[in-house]
Formats: structure tokens, sequence, C-alpha cells
């Protein structure tokens, strides 16, 4: 289910005013009010929909969050994250063309951002590594600064020029009729300033794609969707400004024992007839690489859970608290009996009057609703 954009919700432009997005809202609101299509389930959607995107659109910051980060920036709440893990989104993926970019799209943005991007890179761990935490090497493609001209562009010995045609600022101004328009400079494209004699090891971009080799400290406890942020690690920024962050995206591959909620961990645990009826001991494992034991007192039912207090995963950033480990039983009916197997069955069933109290019970009633419906 993926959302639409809320300037398409709007059918506003990206650019639109306060005033015209305050308009579209007005407009669509009116013609999709749940008062005027009483009923109508498409409507009604798109009501809320319409309302949720006006809802960020008319707020500045969060506006501004959207611009940047898209829908991700709103789908965690605000309270309570813990620092160092940011759950922004929507970044130029690592295996982008990163030089396309910056000799594209970014001049065109012109001087004032001269942030580097953000890069995101996917990791996924298995249920242990999340529980115990790790250290991991990531090898991540990147911009980085050129050593050789140390970012100038220019080549050894020479500097850049500041731009004659627009002094420096990146930006020309020219006057129709009564108008000043201001555009970006097209001799120096937005940088103010011209490298002459382009440096040889960059081509005078001030910047190398290079795969740089990161260590990350997973703490014990992330989760299905943890991000984590890695300030300054992200791509160079271009005139020297500072370069953008590095998002690592967590996700758990399933495991084929636990399942997990949170900080509490789920398994089902078959166990025979004989032990569910007589009683004993059973050894399940747990994520801390030691087996629990569990007592299965007599006459344990099938779906009986069990709680092992402090066998769940790790609460992140919780200081070595610890969920807890849900097993459930599942007496298994035994198949493929042997004909002795059988005959001991048959003369067990013989004597079991009164061991099966819910199963007497339920016939009880049965007779009994069926001699209330006959009169
Ligand atoms: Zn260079
Ligand atoms: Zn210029």
């Amino acid at each position: 289910m993926s959302k639409r954009c809320y300037y398409e919700v709007l059918g506003v432009a990206r650019e639109a005013s306060i005033e015209d997005i305050k308009g579209a809202y007005r407009k669509l609101a009116k013609e999709h009010h749940p008062d005027r299509n009483s009923g109508d389930k498409s409507s009604e959607h798109k009501f809320k929909e319409i309302n949720e995107a006006y809802d960020v659109l008319k707020d500045g910051n969060k506006r501004a969050a959207y611009d940047r980060f898209g829908h991700a920036a709103f789908e965690h709440g605000g309270g309570g994250r813990p620092p160092g893990f940011d759950f922004a989104s929507s970044f130029t993926d690592v295996f982008d063309d990163l030089f396309g970019e910056f000799m594209g799209g970014g001049a065109k943005r012109g001087r004032r951002q001269n942030r580097g991007g953000d890069l995101r890179y996917n990791m996924e761990l298995s249920l242990e590594e999340a529980y115990s935490g790790k250290n991991a090497q990531i090898r991540v493609p990147t911009a980085v600064k050129c050593e050789a001209c140390e970012g100038s562009g220019a080549e050894h010995g020479s500097k850049p020029e500041t731009c004659t045609a627009c002094g420096g600022q990146g930006k020309v101004r020219a006057t129709q009729g009564f108008f000043t328009i201001e555009r970006t400079c097209p001799k120096c494209r937005g940088a103010g300033r011209v490298v002459r004699n382009p440096c040889r090891d960059c081509g005078g971009a001030g910047l190398l794609q290079k795969e740089r080799t990161l260590s990350v400290d997973i703490p014990p406890g992330v989760e299905e969707g943890t991000r984590i942020r890695l300030s300054g690690e992200g791509q160079a920024g271009l005139n020297g400004g500072p370069p953008g962050d590095l998002y690592i995206f967590l996700s758990l591959r399933q495991h084929a024992i636990f399942q997990r909620d949170a900080q509490d961990l789920y398994c089902r645990v078959p166990i025979g007839m004989a032990m569910a009826a007589l009683g004993g001991e059973i050894e399940v494992p747990t994520l801390n690489g030691s087996n629990a034991k569990i007592t299965i007192p007599e006459g344990t039912q099938t779906g009986r859970q069990f709680k092992l207090r402090g066998c769940g995963m790790p609460i992140l950033k919780g200081h070595g608290h610890l969920g807890d480990l849900f097993v459930e039983v599942r007496v298994e009916t035994p198949v493929k009996l042997s004909k002795k197997q059988k005959e001991l069955l048959r003369a067990f069933d013989a004597e079991s009057a009164g061991t099966q109290p819910e199963t007497e019970n339920f016939f009880a009633k049965m007779k009994e609703f069926l001699g209330g419906g006959a009169q």
C-alpha cells in the first residue's frame, strides 16, 4: 500500500504557496465531506487523505520535513526516540550514480545547498545478531573529497578563480522591463568559482568516488525497521559544504524457532500425549545460548503457555533489561501406531471414565440440548 504524494493529493505544485494550499484544501474538503457523501467509502477515504495532506503541508516545519524525507518523516512517533537513532527516510540509494547527481542535479540547486547527500545502507541481521548486537564492517561507495586538490577541483599549483560573470555569487540578475529576475549563473553553474586548470585526479569535481569501510556498532535489541544514523558519513559536500549522513536501515531475518513481538519472544514446542498426561520436563533453547528447563505439570492441555522471564530480547537502550520468552506447548496426537499400541490405547480408553472431564461435559450438554429440542 503506497501512500499518495501529499502535493498530488491536494493537486498543488511542490512550490505552491500556503494560500494556494489552503484554497485547494477548502475546495477538496467541501467536495469530499462525509456529510455530502454519506456511506461512500471512497469519498471517506479521500476526505481522510486530504486532511492528512493538509495537516502536514499547512505547517512550515512539517512541510520541510516532508519535502526532505517523504512520508517516512511521519511514520514513527516523535517522542522517545533514543539519541543516535533517527527515523528519517528517503535517501539517495548507495548505488545511485553519485557523480550524476553532483554534476547534474546538484549544480542546478545552486550555491545554497552544498551539503552532501544522505546515503542509505540496507543491512540484514539474524535474530541472534539482534539479540547480542554486533560490530559490522560495511563498505560504502561514496563521494569523498579529492586529496590531490583538497576538494578545490583545481590542478596542483593553481586555484579556482572567482567567477567573473556573477562575482562569486553563483547567481546573476537580469532586468526585463520592470522585473529583475535572478537565475543561476550560466558560466559557473552556480558554483561561484571557475576552475581553469581542472585537477587530473578528479576532473575538476573536487570529489572522488571511493569505497570506504566503516565500522558500525549495532546495539543489542534492534528491531525490524530500526535506522541508525552515522552523522557526517554520507556524501562529501560541494564547495566545502558539510557532508551528508549515512543511514543504516536494519531488517531481520525470520528465525526457525522464535517469533518476536517487540522485546518478547514466542515459540511453540510439541510434546507427546503421554508427557502431557503424566507430566515431565522439557528443554527449550534460548538466545543466550543455554537451554531452559520447563516443568510440564500432570494433565497439561494443548495450547498452555509457559513464561520464561528474562529469556526474551534485550530492550534497545534498556540497560540490560530483557523481555520474556513465551513457550506454548502443543500436544501431538500420535500417528502410525503399531498393532500393539492400538491395543494398549483401546484398553486405556476402556478405563478412561472420569479422566476427560471436558469431553464428558460437552457430550452431556449436547445430550441435554438434543433432548430439549425434541419437546
Ligand atoms: Zn582533485
Ligand atoms: Zn558565476
